[in-house]
């Protein structure tokens, strides 16, 4: 018989053995680094930073997260790095109203979905 206690560790691991294996075949899938060619330390990379998600994509159900990872490449980590220095260097774009209006509109629909 088990304790409350192991079980929950035993679900907590399993979980998180789910979510490892997902990640290892997405990235054997969509891997290597689209930069330089390198397997280590694959990351994954946002092709739209309008629309990032945080690194809970992986406890996601199926279709939500086929969908994000679709808008997804991988990049090894220093790749990774390199772009999003790139990208904070960019000279800061004028923001329309609509962008801003889409902009917030996207965050109330992450929020609402976070809680949910
Ligand atoms: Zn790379």
């Amino acid at each position: 018989m088990k304790t409350q206690e192991e079980i929950k560790a035993y679900k907590a691991d399993w979980i998180k053995k789910r979510r490892e294996k997902l990640k290892d075949a997405w990235f054997l899938a969509n891997g290597p680094c689209r930069i330089c060619g390198s397997w280590e330390d694959l990351e994954l990379d946002h092709l739209d930073p309008m629309s990032k998600f945080t690194h809970r994509i992986w406890s996601y159900s199926e279709p939500v997260r086929i969908a994000e990872l679709a808008k997804c490449q991988a990049l090894c980590h220093e790749c990774h790095k390199a772009k999003t220095i790139e990208a904070i260097k960019q000279p800061v774009r004028q923001v329309s109203d609509y962008n801003k209006r889409e902009r917030s509109y996207r965050a109330q629909r992450r929020q609402r979905r976070a809680h949910v």
